[in-house]
């Protein structure tokens, strides 16, 4: 068979048409200020398109739509099956679409475009066709009452959703709302963060073509502090489905307390400890995966295992190996297929990262890799990987998130210090233990306080599995059966049989 020709994806981007408006009941529509934005691409640092920048009149609009299309049943009148086979084709239509779809979110947010299609897109899909598959295999219950009643317990749809998400994976975050929100018979309005709009404005479009009706998915690109909170604020928003910042994620639910005590799903930051034992079973699996957990995305990720909390006997020998393997991180052109390291988000962030490198060496911590902007010549903006020895529980840069390719390492003498350093922070998103004891491991993961553990493993991940935060990382849970419980209400009816 021949090979299949490389994609030359330089090309691709300059033959590329970008949809910039808003998406509001069924077709693309100008803000009604008439306002744009410049989506700049961290990629070089230009101007990739002038965005429709809605406000509280666009949020309106919108809502109104979702509301229509909800009352008349259009899609949440329909049976599960015929929701499933809608959301299928959806599925398929945004694979056929991947290599575009793949191609904008690199340009948009500066991911490697290979992590962009393999990953990210893949991620997508899979999401999407879960759900569809799961809805029509979910059943309500019956409750034991005894022979006098029958209490019939179902769950139904909560009506409009308000979807707001990040940046850092900007389609595969939105669609880990939508999907379960749509397969359940919700509309949404979907607000995509400002610095990576173009990927949720495109798919908007194949919803459309698909099936879903008119109004029943609506994405207002926009800033948050006008359209996120519009829409967080509004009187017909049932359920607000926020991932993003703590500090936001805080003023989600004070903007519902303001309004309709809408119901608020936070998934928010984290600051992960990865704890690794004296006695874990390979050292350099450890490094490979700790590295990756912190350098993947070029630290952009909610669960990056940011802290590493190493036992003090091995804390050399793992720290040489996660060195040499954080050097293979060469931040490079996104567009190019080989790269690993790509660029970060915006001029802001990289400012905040760098900040933070900063606030590491005045501390005390010292650097044993990176800590430079690099490739300043292609405009565009991106640092190296970075390593921190020396760190401790009380710096700056093993408390706050810092969101970049910047790891903090401590080290411990006993297992239960290290459990005291991995939740002494005001987040519990993720966590791991490396350790070949059964006990040991078991111990730990009960005693992290974090939605998620990995025992021996970092980021495994599978769409089966709940993923949200104790403490500060929010509540409520994404993927899984759980995420249904987000969107839908529970209700019983009681039948009188006496
Ligand atoms: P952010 O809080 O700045 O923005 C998130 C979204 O909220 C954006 O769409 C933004 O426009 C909107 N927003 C901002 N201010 C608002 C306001 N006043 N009212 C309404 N909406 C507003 O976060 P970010 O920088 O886009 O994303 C990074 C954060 O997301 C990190 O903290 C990361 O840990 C978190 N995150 C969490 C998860 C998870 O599943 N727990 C997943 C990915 C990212």
């Amino acid at each position: 068979m021949p090979a299949t020709p490389a994609i030359d994806w330089r090309l691709r981007a300059g033959e590329l048409k970008l949809q910039t408006r808003a998406f509001i009941d069924g077709g693309y529509v100008d803000a009604a200020s008439g306002e744009t934005f410049d989506c700049i691409s961290p990629v070089d640092g230009r101007v990739l398109a002038r965005v429709a920048a809605t406000d509280a009149a666009d949020v309106d609009a919108a809502v109104a739509a979702a509301r229509r299309a909800f009352v008349s049943g259009s899609w949440s009148g329909r049976s599960p099956s015929q929701r499933k086979r809608t959301l299928l084709k959806f599925a398929e239509l945004i694979r056929d679409h991947r290599e575009e779809l793949a191609l904008i979110e690199t340009l948009d947010m500066g991911k490697p475009i290979t992590d962009s299609l393999k990953v990210d897109m893949a991620a997508v899909v899979n999401c999407l066709r879960w759900y569809a598959e799961a809805i029509d295999k979910v059943y309500d219950e019956v409750a034991p009452t005894g022979p006098q009643a029958l209490a019939l317990i179902t769950r139904e749809p909560v009506g409009v959703v308000g979807a707001v998400v990040p940046w850092n994976f900007p389609l595969l975050m939105a669609m880990w709302k939508l999907a379960p929100a749509l397969a359940c018979g919700n509309s949404v309005v979907l607000k995509p963060s400002e610095k990576s709009p173009l990927t949720a404005i495109r798919v908007a479009e194949l919803a459309v073509e698909a099936g879903i009706p008119a109004g029943v998915l609506n994405v207002l690109p926009g800033f948050g502090h006008t359209a996120g909170k519009a829409l967080a604020l509004h009187m017909d928003v049932d359920c607000l489905a926020f991932t993003g910042s703590t500090a936001t994620g805080r003023l989600m639910l004070q903007y519902s307390g303001q309004s309709n005590m809408k119901r608020v799903w936070l998934e928010c930051g984290g600051k992960s400890p990865n704890i690794v034992m004296a006695d874990c079973a390979d050292l350099e699996r450890v490094a490979r995966a700790s590295a990756a957990a912190i350098f993947f995305n070029q630290g952009e990720m909610c669960s990056a295992g940011s802290r590493l909390i190493v036992e003090e006997s091995i804390r050399d020998a793992l720290l040489e190996k996660i060195t040499a393997i954080g050097r293979t991180f060469v931040p490079g052109d996104p567009l190019d297929p080989q790269t690993r390291l790509g660029a970060i988000v915006d001029a802001p962030q990289l400012q905040t990262v760098m900040n933070y490198i900063e606030s590491g060496r005045a501390e005390g911590a010292r650097v044993a890799l990176g800590g430079k902007r690099v490739r300043e010549d292609s405009g565009g903006f991106y640092i190296e990987p970075t390593i921190f020895d020396g760190v401790t529980p009380q710096m700056k840069i093993a408390r706050e998130e810092i969101f970049g390719p910047v790891l903090s390492t401590l080290t411990f003498k006993s297992a239960e210090e290290a459990v005291r350093i991995a939740n002494d922070v005001d987040f519990g998103l993720v966590g791991a233990v490396w350790t070949r004891d059964v006990t040991t491991a078991h111990r730990m993961a009960r005693a992290i306080r974090a939605g998620m553990v990995y025992v021996n493993c970092y980021d495994a991940d599978d769409i089966t599995v709940p993923f949200g935060g104790f403490k500060q990382s929010g509540n409520g849970r994404d993927k899984s059966l759980h995420a249904l419980d987000k969107y839908t209400e529970l209700k019983t009816t009681w039948i009188d049989l006496g």
